[in-house]
């Protein structure tokens, strides 16, 4: 992936309307997803990573209120410059509601995380990619990294949730399962549909036909439920 193609700002004017910015950090450093190549967007360079990242956040101008803050990995990977800009720019632009994306692994960060940005008029939203409730299939397919089972324990420290969809082995009920559990553990869902990169699995269209004809349009107008059908349709990435 080729970070200088990438279209790193972008508005969301449909449900919960905020703007998005695709920052570049460290990378992820868990980096083991079968289904992921988007972790290949960073660069250990932090003077390059905050050079691009403010250029990024000089477009935000907090017409909603709400910023959306995604990097490739989790919040953590972002340089502290960074982060007091984004702070900053929050507060310049009266922003008081923020998303921050969280692996599993850095859970132990999000207090401090709330905290920091709480003492600044800031509510942080956090994200967690579970992918899919099925611990099993989740864990020997998926690789994810959650040494957890029970989702009310996955969701204790997290806001809102990511689940993939489109791959061999779910059906309509599993996702169905997924969509439900994601909506009584998480204050929001966003489900992403698999699609064809340079990693390891591969969408399944059957899958995904399954999903288009039946669940999405039980879903599409909830307002606690994001789907991108493509992994750019927020208009980032
Ligand atoms: S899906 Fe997220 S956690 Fe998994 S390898 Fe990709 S960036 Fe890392």
């Amino acid at each position: 992936m080729e970070s200088g193609l990438l279209t790193r700002y972008a508005e969301i004017t449909e449900k919960n309307r905020r703007e998005i910015v695709l920052l570049r950090g460290s990378g992820c450093k868990w980096r083991r997803c079968a289904f992921c190549d988007y972790h290949l967007d960073f660069s250990l360079d932090e003077q390059e990573n905050f050079a691009l990242n403010q250029e990024v956040l000089q477009l935000v101008t907090g017409k909603y209120g709400r910023l959306e803050v995604i990097n490739s990995g989790s919040f953590v990977d972002l340089d502290a410059q960074t982060f007091q800009r984004i702070v900053d720019t929050c507060i310049q632009n009266q922003i008081t509601e923020i998303h921050f994306e969280c692996h599993w692994m850095h859970r132990g960060a999000v207090s401090d995380l709330r905290r920091t940005l709480a003492a600044r008029g800031i509510h942080a939203n956090i994200k967690i990619g579970v992918e899919t409730f099925d611990a099993q299939f989740r864990e020997q397919v998926l690789l994810k990294g959650i040494d957890e089972t029970d989702p009310e324990s996955i969701a204790a420290g997290f806001d809102e949730v990511c689940l993939l969809f489109g791959l061999d082995g779910q059906t309509q009920d599993s996702m169905r399962y997924d969509i439900e559990t994601g909506l009584r553990c998480f204050n929001r869902v966003c489900i992403n549909i698999m699609v064809e990169n340079t990693a390891r699995l591969k969408p399944s269209r059957p899958v995904i036909e399954c999903f288009i004809n039946t669940l999405y349009p039980l879903y599409k107008e909830d307002p606690r439920v994001d789907i991108l059908l493509e992994n750019t349709d927020f208009g980032v990435g």
